[in-house]
């Protein structure tokens, strides 16, 4: 048996087991499968890409 561990989704910021690692953070895979499915007119969809970018451009100290 796998060893489940527990990382938070930088999407929804809740605990899940399963999902996505995106240079070292965390996406569970319901969000990942709603940026998937989520049109890109789709408001939620720029809600995604601006939580995505906190990991594409991390914060610069
Ligand atoms: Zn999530």
């Amino acid at each position: 048996m796998d060893e489940m561990k527990e990382h938070v989704c930088i999407i929804c910021s809740q605990v899940k087991q399963e999902g996505i690692t995106i240079i070292s953070q965390f996406v569970c895979e319901e969000c990942e499968s709603e940026i998937v499915n989520t049109d890109a007119e789709d408001a939620k969809y720029h809600f995604f890409i601006h939580q995505l970018k906190q990991i594409i451009v991390p914060n610069k100290v």
